[in-house]
């Protein structure tokens, strides 16, 4: 097989460190082809184009100064001709952007590439709660895996042991995906350990860019209940072929984008390319937890960081890191759409270990921290403080509070509701010790 080609989207604090790793691994791996080209915002920097000095100093001397890039990671700046022809998609960029970029790329990208998500944040829709990877998913069709994890940039640059998780869901039921054939190759549908096909007769699969069409003579019960478990959004029609014996044929409309479209194959590939001894990978099948994980932590950091503004002391922050896991066990069983949250996933990197970090060594705990000693806002901070790096954790607890409020549970969580209302509604921030006193875990 020809050596799997490798996109890099974003390239800030944590895109430039993974970069490194990305970099290194193709270079020295077999399965990936050595030219890694990673997308980069364009901007200038002292009147240079940075995609420029990336591609001559091989050093992102804006978001991850100090540290060289592997030669074989090319800078780019059209996304469209960074992304095209890639094999496999790595997603880094601040959760902000994500919907704009899926969009500017749905057409240069085949729905058989492959992505993962490194992406910490959530999104709120019409719906509720909405995962990125379920926006990058839905939006171009293609399969992605989670990572998230303890990871501080820059002492994953420099080399300093950690762990982190990779999040693939499996189908309770052993029906791990729906894979689809390439179009017109007359081959059945497959969903993991069935398949269609099986249960059909005269079954053909078309691949039509984002939707996926199953015609056959009959559907069997059977099949539309496989279809009923593994997709959200599928739809059946019957319609009568022409020809000299006139019959009737069913066509299954399934649009992508559906928690069916994990694969394991896929988060053990991503694996490879980004494992190192010092960067080490635990594959858990709870994606939408791993991923619940990594957002909703950065909320809690922000409650870390008033706490360290107030002199609190390491016993209320340790408070803080525990009631806020608490909210995020609570919050991920209310929310995932996914019924089987497993609390264990909270022991992964994850979960506990990225809580820990985060809250000590983190940009939201930093920026949060002078939050309450100047009383500046936290837009004004984000500009002063981190030179073009994105904060995740105030909008992330904006986003909560939103699907929190509508749903009429803000009583139940009153850690991430407090950090919400001190960065955006002037609550004094000593009022989070409050809510901490008189938190329901203690009732
Ligand atoms: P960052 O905070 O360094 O953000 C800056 C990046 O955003 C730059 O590449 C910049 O070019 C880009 N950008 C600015 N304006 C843009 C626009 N209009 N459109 C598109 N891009 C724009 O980014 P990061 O640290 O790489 O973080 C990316 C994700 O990774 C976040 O979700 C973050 O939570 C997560 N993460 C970060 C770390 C870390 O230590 N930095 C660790 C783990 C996970
Ligand atoms: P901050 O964005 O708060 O720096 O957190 C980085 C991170 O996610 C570490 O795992
Ligand atoms: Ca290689």
């Amino acid at each position: 097989a020809s050596p799997l080609r490798v996109c890099i989207v974003g390239s800030g604090n944590w895109g430039s460190a993974i970069a490194r790793i990305i970099g290194n691994n193709a270079m020295s791996m077999q399965q990936f082809a050595t030219t890694v080209k990673m997308w980069v915002f364009e901007e200038n920097i002292n009147g240079r184009k940075l995609t420029d000095i990336i591609n001559t100093e091989h050093e992102n001397v804006k978001y991850l100064p100090g540290y060289k890039l592997p030669e074989n990671v090319v800078a780019v700046p059209k996304l469209c001709d960074a992304a095209a022809g890639a094999d496999l998609l790595v997603f880094v960029v601040p959760h902000q952007f994500i919907r704009s970029l899926c969009d500017e790329m749905v057409g240069c990208v085949s729905t058989k590439a492959r992505g993962i998500t490194l992406i910490k944040g959530i999104d709120e829709g019409p719906e509720g709660l909405r995962l990125i990877s379920d926006i990058i998913r839905e939006k171009m069709g293609i399969d992605v895996s989670v990572l998230m994890g303890a990871n501080i940039a820059n002492e994953v640059a420099a080399e300093k042991f950690c762990e982190t998780t990779i999040g693939l869901l499996l189908q309770p039921d052993g029906i791990p995906y729906f894979r689809c054939p390439p179009p017109g190759s007359g081959v059945a549908a497959t969903t993991g350990t069935r398949d269609l096909a099986s249960t059909t007769s005269n079954c053909r699969v078309d691949n039509g860019g984002r939707e996926h069409m199953v015609h056959s003579d009959s559907m069997s019960p059977a099949s539309l209940g496989i279809c009923e478990k593994l997709f959200r959004r599928w739809e059946l029609k019957t319609s009568l072929t022409e020809g000299s014996a006139r019959r009737s044929q069913q066509t299954l409309t399934i649009r992508l984008g559906l928690p069916g479209s994990r694969i394991l194959e896929n988060g053990l590939l991503f694996k490879e390319l980004l494992q190192t001894p010092n960067f080490r990978i635990t594959v858990v099948d709870d994606a939408d937890t791993v991923e619940l994980c990594g957002a909703l932590k950065n909320i809690v950091a922000v409650g870390a960081g008033f706490c360290d503004g107030l002199q609190c002391g390491d016993n209320t922050k340790a408070a803080v890191i525990r009631l806020g896991l608490m909210e995020m066990i609570a919050f991920a069983k209310m929310f995932s759409k996914n019924a089987s949250v497993s609390t264990a996933t909270f022991l992964e990197s994850c979960g506990v270990a990225d809580l820990i970090t985060t809250c000590y060594g983190g940009r939201n705990r930093r920026v949060a921290e002078a939050f309450s000693r100047t009383g500046k806002s936290i837009e004004q901070l984000e500009r002063e403080m981190l030179n073009g790096q994105k904060l995740q954790g105030p909008a992330t607890a904006a986003e909560v509070y939103h699907i929190l409020k509508q749903k009429g549970l803000v009583d139940k969580f009153p850690l991430f509701t407090a950090i919400y209302q001190i960065c955006f509604e002037g609550k004094p921030v000593k009022e989070m010790i409050s809510c901490l006193q008189c938190h329901p875990e203690h009732m």
